[in-house]
């Protein structure tokens, strides 16, 4: 018998009415005569909820504990939904990371799944009609809870699917697919129907956290194809999967924005071979993703400026190492600004046509934003902008390549 995976993320599990919708989905799998895997997020503020108490309690919270600590919604969730089932006569369990055998690295906070233990997963299907999986968390080789990072359920979810290699890995949220930009944020966003694992991986990576980006490498590596879809509202969603020739027709298929962004800037570093490893190499050892990096050229031979970005949570971290070797690099001041935040262009068609990058610039110059730092890919371009005006510049750029009205066709 096959098996469904569906994922509920933390809107859809966020009180008994919506555990209600979500049985719904789980009972209709059930009598398409599949078994099925439901991932559970925890319920809607909980994460944040944990993640503030510990805050509370500790100035440098130990990495285990918070995760020991933070996981502890998705233990909840999966619990009382599974009381639900069972109160409808249905053959459900809840089941936690060190149970499913969800085998992560060490990194506490941004563990990756190293393994699943697919045998055990199904003999348990051999008793149960429903395995209530609890998504983010993992567990090490010490048998410690690790967390996934912040919207990991979705990768918990694509990993387990392909484990246990599932039929069709569904993922509820709170909107009906992937769309052309945050549809919370401009309201003329268009639902994609089909989408490349490349330009989800663009744009989850660029901001778009409707899928975790660490959930599409997965899919991408596998091939399993993903269906976003609404636990709240009937519609086809979006499918995130292999590229197809019709695919690659749009120049530009969605735009992405993280305000999670901090711009340091390094001051009076030396101009010699040696200074960009010896700056980016304890960042990369530290686990920090430096993202866009601008160094300018030396203005009289010697010394030149250093600027990159760092997700805000690893801001502290950055500060403290570049404290570290600041001599080594100059000397110069360090210099950061927390008021900033990226929008991306994003689309296959970038790779063989042209233009994409002059047209948002001169959409934002139109609006009157100054572009901080430029970054490209072959399928993106980011800039980097003053915070204030993020909203301004989706709207801009949402109208700029026409994605309202299906994108500019290449
Ligand atoms: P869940 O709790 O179900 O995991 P998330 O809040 O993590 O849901 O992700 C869904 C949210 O992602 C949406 O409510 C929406 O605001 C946001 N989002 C950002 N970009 C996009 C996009 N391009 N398409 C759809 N949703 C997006
Ligand atoms: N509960 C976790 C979070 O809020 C994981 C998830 O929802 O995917 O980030
Ligand atoms: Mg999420």
């Amino acid at each position: 018998m096959g098996i469904i995976v569906q994922k509920f993320g933390g809107t859809s599990v966020a009180n008994l009415d919506c555990m209600r919708k979500v049985q719904a989905k789980v009972e209709k799998a059930l009598a398409s005569g599949h078994k099925v895997m439901a991932v559970l997020s925890a319920m809607s503020g909980e994460t944040n909820r944990l993640l503030a108490l510990a805050k509370e309690w500790s100035s440098s919270p130990d990495p285990a504990e918070m995760d020991s600590l933070v996981s502890t919604g998705e233990q909840a969730s999966t619990a009382l939904f599974t009381m639900l089932l069972k109160d409808s006569g249905i053959k459900a369990r809840s089941i936690l990371s060190h149970q499913a055998q969800i085998n992560t690295d060490s990194q506490f906070g941004r563990a990756r799944i190293l393994n699943i233990d697919k045998e055990n997963l199904l003999k348990l299907f051999e008793t149960y009609d429903v395995l209530v999986v609890a998504g983010f968390q993992g567990v090490n080789e010490d048998g410690r809870i690790t967390t996934l990072g912040r919207g990991g359920s979705d990768t918990s979810a694509v990993a387990l699917a392909v484990a246990v290699d599932a039929e069709l890995c569904e993922i509820y949220t709170d909107v009906d697919g992937v769309y052309t930009t945050d549809p919370n944020i401009v309201t003329k966003a268009k639902r994609i129907p089909k989408i490349t694992y490349d330009e989800m991986l663009e744009l989850a990576s660029m901001g778009a956290k409707v899928l975790q980006t660490r959930s599409v490498e997965f899919a991408k590596k596998y091939n399993m194809t993903v269906h976003v879809l609404s636990t709240f509202v009937e519609s086809p969603g979006t499918l995130v999967t292999q590229e197809d020739e019709s695919m690659e027709a749009v120049l530009v298929s969605g735009i992405a924005y993280d305000k999670d962004q901090v711009r340091v800037t390094i001051l009076d570093v030396y101009d010699k071979p040696g200074i960009a490893s010896s700056l980016f190499a304890p960042l990369a050892d530290a686990g920090v993703v430096v993202d866009m990096i601008i160094q300018n050229t030396s203005r009289d031979g010697h010394k030149t400026d250093m600027t990159f970005t760092v997700p805000r949570g690893d801001l502290e971290k950055t500060m403290s190492i570049l404290d570290g070797i600041k001599e080594t690099l100059g000397g110069g001041e360090v210099l950061y600004d927390e008021d900033v935040a990226k929008v991306s262009a994003i689309g296959v068609g970038m790779r063989t046509h042209s233009g994409v990058a002059s047209t948002m610039f001169t959409a934002l110059h139109n609006e009157g934003i100054n572009i901080l730092m430029i970054s490209t890919s072959e399928i993106k371009v980011t800039c980097l902008i003053e915070e204030k005006y993020t909203e301004l510049a989706m709207r801009t750029l949402h109208d700029a390549f026409e994605l309202e009205k299906d994108g500019i066709r290449c």
